[in-house]
């Protein structure tokens, strides 16, 4: 069993980073602060998780929710990429 993937790495030092705190804007947005685990690069940074897309419709569906459904090319890009990062180690998001 392998552990669990790095939400997001340094964008300098490609190093994984961690999550320090974050905040809530929306349902749909949250913002994170995050500080890179290379103790010679140091690096802290922002980044924004937003979703953007139903995949597969909830079975308790909110009335306050409006999210587009993927497309099915939009669907196959994904899974393209993902299986792209999984040939060079869980790279996908770069
Ligand atoms: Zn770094």
């Amino acid at each position: 069993m392998t552990g669990p993937r790095a939400f997001l790495r340094c964008p300098h030092c490609d190093t994984p980073a961690v999550v320090r705190s974050s905040v809530l804007h929306t349902k749909l947005l949250r913002e994170s602060m995050l500080q890179c685990r290379n103790a010679l690069c140091g690096h802290t940074f922002s980044a924004y998780t937003e979703i953007v897309r139903t995949i597969s419709p909830s079975a308790c569906p909110s009335g306050e929710i409006c999210l587009p459904m993927s497309t099915a090319a939009e669907t196959a890009a994904f899974k393209a990429k993902l299986s792209e990062g999984q040939r060079s180690g869980g790279k996908a998001s770069q």
